[in-house]
């Protein structure tokens, strides 16, 4: 294998957003044709690969004639239900012609949330990739109010690298890779080939580069980078209007922008914690706090607990923040909001003596808890 991003990847995801996959007047059949090619580039090259496809709705709108997005939730729903059937249709009808077969995989976050649901979706995929079919996922954009939506396919990209513990994620758009200035509007931004870490300098400069086609512009292709880069996946984000992007990319071409997977990466468990489940409430914690969780690697303590907001139960996962509400970790609590609305700020030693009993010492263990 060539000296490129893929060495070593024998197993990746390539995420299609509803800018390349669709186009005025419906499905864009030519980007589907060119990327089937490459797909079947890489199979031949031994990697297996599964891609996530945006364009249900944007089919949906099509098959209507509708010109505008539908805000309200039920619209939405109904576009998805038209339009999926649709794009898989030509994801099939495209593939067939390189000799590729496909197969449609449809989920919301509660699929991925429930630990069994996951591990029944995970032998359901490999099982797919060991028929050598292609498997094209989607949110199930029909079934998915908010609660369990996980609401854009970038994070879902990522959320499907950790599914079946791919080596790398891409994430095909608009513009070649992550520039300092959005690209469009100024003409001397300069393309960032690799980014180390998606810290918060790195999403600053990305405000501001929403295209009204995709539902998170730039933002939320860098969190699905910093994301998966948690669990050491590396992600790489280019240009999906070059019909020869992954063959001159496996070739080495120096092109998009590569960003780095963490050296020490999350187990499968932790990065669930941190990025699947959906946070039922925050934690606002102390100074000292802040410093034991982040610094010293401790379990935190009711009595570093200033502020309990929403309503969660044992075991749901919370966000813990620090006194400007900037999140710091992320964890399963051991005591709901109402046990925690009597013993914060207190020390352990109270906390039989206030709830009549005590479940745990910590109110998020160690082993529960990850850093972000
Ligand atoms: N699931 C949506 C669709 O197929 C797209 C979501 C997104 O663009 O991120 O239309």
């Amino acid at each position: 294998m060539a000296d490129s991003i893929f060495t070593k990847v024998t197993r990746l995801v390539i995420k299609i957003g509803s800018g390349l996959a669709t186009k005025k007047g419906g499905i864009n059949l030519s980007f589907l044709s060119g990327l089937a090619k490459e797909v079947a580039f890489l199979r031949k090259k031994k990697c297996e690969v599964l891609l996530v496809s945006s364009g249900a709705i944007a089919c949906g709108m099509d098959l209507l004639g509708l010109s505008r997005r539908p805000h309200e939730l039920p619209k939405k729903q109904a576009v998805a239900a038209l339009g999926q059937p649709q794009l898989m249709n030509s994801y099939s009808q495209v593939f067939k012609k390189k000799k590729l077969r496909v197969g449609q995989i449809l989920l919301t976050r509660g699929d991925l949330e429930d630990r069994h649901r996951f591990l029944t979706a995970k032998h359901a995929v490999c099982e797919l990739l060991k028929l050598d079919v292609i498997p094209i996922f989607n949110e199930n954009d029909t079934v998915a109010v908010e609660e369990i939506q996980v609401g854009d396919n970038d994070q879902l990209s990522a959320m499907v690298a950790h599914l079946i513990d791919a080596q790398l994620l891409i994430i095909l758009t608009d513009t070649d890779g992550f520039f300092d200035k959005d690209p469009k509007i100024h003409k001397d931004a300069n393309r960032i080939p690799v980014v180390e870490n998606v810290d918060d300098n790195i999403l600053k400069l990305a405000q501001g580069t929403l295209s009204s086609k995709s539902t998170g512009g730039m933002i939320t292709k860098l969190k699905a980078a910093g994301s998966a880069a948690m669990y050491g996946v590396k992600t790489w984000i280019g240009d999906g209007r070059d019909p020869r992007i992954l063959s001159r990319l496996f070739e080495g071409v120096d092109c998009g922008t590569l960003f780095l997977p963490r050296k020490e990466a999350l187990s499968s468990r932790k990065y669930w914690i941190a990025y699947t489940l959906k946070s039922a409430g925050q934690i606002i914690i102390d100074d000292g706090a802040v410093n034991a969780i982040r610094d010293s690697k401790k379990s935190l303590l009711p009595s570093g607990i200033v502020e309990v907001m929403g309503n969660f139960d044992i075991g749901d996962a919370v966000e813990i923040a620090d006194s400007y509400r900037n999140p710091i970790a992320r964890g399963l609590t051991s005591y709901s909001s109402k046990e925690l609305e009597k013993i914060k700020g207190q020390k352990t030693s109270e906390i039989e003596k206030i709830l009549g009993y005590q479940y745990y010492d910590e109110v998020v263990n160690r082993d529960d808890l990850v850093v972000l």
